[in-house]
């Protein structure tokens, strides 16, 4: 099998964790484990003296975390609506009766940062939610505008990262961000199961809501202090995301992944130009390629693909538009095959 979806190959040391018996998690070990976990998470986006939470859940229950304990103690949210992971917080603040505005992008496009501003200033919003990258289309917004957008209006800024942590550079003091969300299956690159939740400083005695049982932020944050989590945690991964965050560490940490994740997306960029594939987004970012191919709704490339080949690209929103994570594993030689076989299938 190949795999160009989330996450993508993994290394194999880090596979290996989950066919190996593994330790009781009420132990000082185990403990030991998920602090050194958080260290090196805070010290790979950059948030100094801040904290984490380690859910065992995938990102939209880490978004739903946010909406429950932090996003209702405000009067107003601004959500950034460019796809379907920004109107994911929009359906969350509606499902947690948050007054929200949702302000949609068109598909691929950048936001026009001026008219934003004039929006906000209408609507008056104490918390702004946004992807960094809107994964559905290939669009990377401008952390730093919206940032200075924000910071100038005192509003709170609260970052889904999932697609670009790791993928991008991503400073989070810099950008003065107050909450920032990942998951274990996109730039970490280990299986699906874990997210991510990152506190800055600036909220230490923050009084959350207590909106979400299992989720609750203070329950959890209080855990963690000591490396425990709640309740029965989905062991296996965390050891893996340790495994994999002492991998990171030892390879040049954040900067390094970031350079070979973004030589993968422009070599296969170069394929995209060379096959005569468009690639949509305005900015596109390193994470994935979402480009347009000549082929149908009935997805025959989609299809080819797994039946010939056993290979595995995501479909987008829009019939021929197809999306490459480059976040996996992958060497040049296996986007020159894959390109060459997606080529294949494409209706002539
Ligand atoms: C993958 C992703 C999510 C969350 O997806 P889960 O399937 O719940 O892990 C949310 N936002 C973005 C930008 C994503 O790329």
């Amino acid at each position: 099998m190949k795999s160009y979806v989330f996450p993508g190959e993994i290394d194999a040391s880090i596979m290996q964790i989950g066919s190996r018996p593994f330790i009781y998690m009420r132990t000082d070990e185990f403990s030991a484990i998920n602090k050194e976990s958080e260290r090196i998470l805070l010290d790979l986006i950059h948030c100094k003296g801040g904290r984490t939470i380690i859910y065992t859940g995938s990102g939209t229950g880490a978004m739903s975390a946010v909406v429950e304990n932090y996003v209702s103690t405000k009067t107003k949210a601004f959500v950034i609506d460019g796809g379907s992971f920004g109107h994911r917080w929009y359906q969350l603040c509606e499902y947690y009766g948050v007054p929200v505005y949702d302000y949609a992008v068109p598909f691929a496009k950048d936001i026009d940062y001026k008219d934003l501003e004039t929006r906000i200033d209408e609507e008056k919003p104490d918390v702004f939610l946004c992807q960094h990258h809107e994964t559905s289309t290939g669009i990377l917004f401008d952390l730093e505008r919206i940032s200075n957008i924000c910071r100038r209006r005192g509003i709170s800024l609260v970052v889904d990262v999932i697609s670009t942590f790791l993928a991008e550079p991503l400073d989070m003091d810099a950008l003065g961000i107050d909450i920032c969300i990942t998951s274990t299956q996109k730039g970490l690159n280990i299986p699906p199961g874990l997210s991510v939740l990152f506190f800055s400083k600036n909220l230490e005695g923050y009084s959350f809501n207590h909106r979400g049982y299992y989720w609750d932020f203070d329950q959890n944050l209080s855990n963690l202090m000591r490396g425990q989590t709640p309740f029965s945690p989905a062991t296996i991964l965390y050891l893996q995301l340790n495994a994999r965050l002492r991998q990171l560490a030892g390879e040049g940490g954040e900067t390094a992944n970031i350079a070979r994740v973004a030589q993968r997306a422009a070599f296969f960029r170069s394929l995209c130009s060379q096959y005569g594939w468009e690639v949509p987004a305005e900015r596109p970012s390193n994470a994935i390629t979402g480009f347009q191919t000549r082929d149908t709704a009935e997805r025959w490339i989609f299809r080819g693909l797994i039946e010939k080949y056993d290979t595995y690209i995501m479909p987008g929103g829009k019939p021929g538009f197809y999306r490459v994570s480059h976040m996996g594993l992958q060497s040049e030689e296996d986007l020159k095959e894959l390109a060459a076989r997606i080529s294949e299938f494409e209706p002539k």
